[in-house]
């Protein structure tokens, strides 16, 4: 398709920082088991995931890079997939996606998924990887191993201290959406708050879910120091949508003023909250990930439209949030590159943006926002986590 203007030609060039995803898979998928991977659901007897807007994003867009002619059929896509095996796959996808650093949620992971170095190397020389750390990972490793429940809140905060200390970290992650959701006490628990709540947790570890310890969590976030992302809005059947709105945080936003970074993820179908929340409080943004790939390039121009109403130029950032198959890491920047550079193109023929503001919004959006908020650590080659792989992936 060609270009239809100075955005699109920008946009189509600029390397991205995706700020949230998560590793492809390290083996070949069966066409079940890859057609499981499309969508946030679980299987539905006599429904393909190929039947959704992501489906038929990945037969129309995807269906090239691996030779087949657009809207190549399902079982011609699969099989295809499986014969180039899931190294190429993934090198040609993640090639595609054109992204100059990807921020790597590793705490994730019922498959078995490229390291953020593999994930790196498999995009080409000049992509680097970043980490984000889990913090209810850590939490759960440190009841895991064993604690009393007076040291669970010291343990626990050495134990995301030393975790944020390996290189290549550039920001941590709470799914509290998943666990709670965020009608919580917006305040900080106090000491005997949390030793009474980790008493409760199960001796034998199990997942962090308690309202004072998921409190407490988000607060030992803030004394970190480092950008937080927070799961809002879409994700699957183990949330409750309701109780991730992100404007139920506001409370908890503002005794958090002044302190790190809030990075709303996904947020669809909350993201004109989220938009508000960006607008009024300097330390929030946000991405509209996952909603991208999901809606589609049919329509998630209409999602960033709606997230960009009133959201500040400097707070809206890109994530694929791309999770297992690598379509999904291409997919999502190719759905951001044509949503956004439509949009803004079309503002510009409308003569409500010079080309230069509509340019610097699309740099800043793509690129640039990320590195702001992360800062150094986003673009200093020093801090591959763990260095490039000695096998290529
Ligand atoms: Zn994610």
């Amino acid at each position: 398709m060609a270009a239809p203007g100075p955005v699109h030609e920008a946009l189509d060039a600029l390397p991205l920082v995706d700020h949230h995803c998560h590793g492809a898979v390290t083996a070949d998928l069966s066409a079940g088991r890859f057609a499981s991977l499309l969508t946030e659901g679980t299987a539905w007897p006599g429904a393909s995931p190929f039947d959704t807007p992501a489906g038929v994003a990945v037969r129309r867009h995807c269906a090239p890079l691996l030779d087949l002619p657009r809207h190549a059929p399902p079982a011609e896509y699969a099989a295809r997939r499986a014969e180039l095996g899931w190294r190429e796959v993934n090198r040609r996808f993640l090639t595609a996606a054109g992204a100059e650093v990807f921020c790597v949620d590793t705490g994730f992971a019922p498959h078995p998924l490229t390291t953020p170095a593999e994930l790196a190397a498999a995009a080409g020389a000049r992509a680097r990887a970043r980490e984000v750390v889990r913090l209810e990972r850590v939490a759960e490793a440190v009841v895991a191993r064993g604690v009393e429940a007076g040291e669970y809140a010291a343990v626990f905060r050495a134990a995301a201290e030393e975790a944020v200390r390996r290189p290549g970290v550039v920001a941590v992650k709470s799914v509290a959406a998943y666990r709670t959701g965020f009608a919580l006490d917006p305040g900080r628990p106090t000491d005997a708050e949390v030793t009474r709540a980790a008493r409760h947790w199960p001796a034998h570890g199990g997942r962090l879910a308690d309202p004072v310890l998921v409190r407490h969590l988000l607060w030992t976030a803030v004394d970190l120091g480092l950008p937080l992302q927070l799961h809002t809005g879409f994700g699957d059947a183990d949330l409750r949508l309701h109780r991730a709105d992100p404007a139920l945080l506001t409370d908890w936003l503002h005794l958090t003023a002044g302190t790190i970074p809030v990075l709303l993820l996904h947020c669809w179908p909350y993201h004109r909250q989220a938009a508000y929340l960006s607008a009024v409080f300097e330390h929030v943004y946000l991405d509209v990930g996952l909603a991208l790939h999901h809606t589609g390039p049919a329509r998630c121009r209409a999602v960033l439209e709606e997230a960009l109403e009133v959201t500040p130029f400097r707070k809206l950032l890109y994530s694929s949030d791309a999770y297992g198959v690598a379509e999904f890491h291409h997919l999502g920047a190719l759905c951001f590159r044509r949503g956004l550079a439509g949009l803004l193109q079309d503002r510009v023929d409308a003569d409500e943006l010079s080309l230069a503001d509509a340019l610097r919004i699309a740099h800043w959006t793509g690129r640039d926002n990320a590195r702001r908020v992360y800062g150094p650590p986003l673009t200093e080659p020093a801090r591959d986590p763990g260095g490039r792989p000695t096998r290529k992936v």
